[in-house]
């Protein structure tokens, strides 16, 4: 058997197990940001939704006090109707009065109108708020989590990045570099072969490369990925657990 294996395979599943907390950490941002951003979004539907509510406040107001002013002038100018003293001044009195009767029928229009909109504002600012409302809670309950997320994951990093600076050590030197430099390159850096094929790549192993896996004498490296090969009854026999079956497909550097 490869002397140092088991030392190998340790340190591999420490690098796997160190490579997966620190791509969750890495994303951690990424997803904070997006959980501040479905608040920010929320506020400013919320926002919108009461400007478009006053705004349509303020049209109904402003045709209501336009109702009455025109009311009012209608009024006026039916007073008018018997002070008239000739024919011309009472056709331009009249043609007043259906101006301001127009006026007022457009003004009822509109009312009706913006009461349909107030309407409608009122729901959907009500349907805003319970969104922010729902969106905020979620946010905060993701801000805890996160920070929980983050501390448990740091923690577990120490843990295994010490327990790698122990295991390191007890490795040949040589093996130690030859495993660093792969590793620096190729995740995860022990591949197995199957029959004369590396299973990190899927390419063929020269048969003199393979008959030098089997002896276990040294370290052979797959001359495609340069992952460092092994073969499962080596891996098997030293007790080690299973490599990592789904060896990402890179292109050979
Ligand atoms: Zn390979």
């Amino acid at each position: 058997m490869l002397e140092g294996l088991q030392h190998l395979l340790e340190l591999q599943r420490l690098d796997s197990e160190i490579v997966k907390r620190r791509e969750v950490l890495a994303a951690l941002p990424a997803k904070r940001k997006q959980s501040e951003e479905s608040l920010a979004a929320a506020a400013a539907g919320l926002e919108a939704a009461r400007e478009n509510l006053q705004s349509v406040e303020l049209g109904q107001r402003s045709a209501e006090s336009e109702l009455q002013d025109q009311e009012a002038l209608l009024h006026k100018l039916e007073g008018q109707q018997f002070q008239v003293k000739d024919n011309t001044a009472y056709t331009a009195l009249l043609s007043e009065m259906e101006h301001a009767k127009e006026a007022i029928s457009a003004c009822e229009t509109r009312i009706l109108e913006e009461m349909e909109a107030i309407e409608t504002g009122r729901q959907t600012l009500a349907e805003a708020e319970a969104a922010e409302h729902d969106t905020r809670a979620n946010v905060e309950r993701e801000r805890v989590e996160f920070a929980e997320r983050q501390q448990k994951l740091e923690a577990e990093l120490s843990a295994l990045e010490a327990e790698r600076a122990l295991v390191g050590p007890q490795l040949d030197a040589k093996m130690l570099a030859v495993y660093e430099r792969v590793a620096a390159r190729r995740r995860p850096a022990l591949a197995l072969v199957s029959g004369e094929v590396c299973k990190g790549c899927r390419v063929g192993i020269p048969a003199q490369n393979y008959l030098e896996i089997i002896k276990g004498e040294r370290l052979i490296t797959c001359e495609n990925c340069k992952r460092i090969l092994l073969h499962p009854d080596m891996v098997q026999s030293a007790g080690g657990t299973p490599l990592d079956s789904e060896t990402r497909s890179e292109t050979p550097v």
